[in-house]
């Protein structure tokens, strides 16, 4: 089982923000903002190019709730999420990073050697 499939189950523990009957808002082990959730749908959906649109418009509102619950609707944030391999996906389970909570910098985020086909 997926390691946050573990954590809907409560195998293994979480520092959660927000639940509801579809989606969970935790606290990131290793934050790189000062504030950092990850937001999961309890049903394993693997990645973002597999989730229904369906899904994605109710985990919308929910992640909007979130980013209330935590003070950032108004100061803004970044939501970000890695899907697969060339994305730097770690976890094979649909995740949202919600960060913020201070000014974020943007910057280069491509490995130095493109794919030929780019
Ligand atoms: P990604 O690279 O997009 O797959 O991100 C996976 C994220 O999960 C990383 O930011 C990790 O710090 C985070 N993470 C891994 N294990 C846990 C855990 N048990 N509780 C909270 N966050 C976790």
């Amino acid at each position: 089982m997926c390691l946050f499939c573990k954590l809907v189950n409560g195998e293994i523990p979480s520092n959660k923000v927000l639940e509801d009957d579809n989606f969970i808002a935790f606290h990131d082990i290793n934050p790189i903002a000062p504030v950092h959730i990850l937001i999961i749908p309890k049903v394993h959906v693997e990645k973002f190019q597999d989730v229904k649109p369906a899904m994605m418009a109710e985990m919308t509102i929910f992640i909007q709730e979130v980013a209330q619950k935590m003070g950032l609707d108004a100061s803004g944030y970044r939501l970000v999420t890695n899907n697969g391999e060339d994305g730097g996906q770690e976890v094979p389970h649909l995740h949202f990073h919600l960060l913020g909570g201070g000014r974020l910098k943007w910057t280069h985020l491509h490995h130095d050697n493109p794919k030929e086909s780019m």
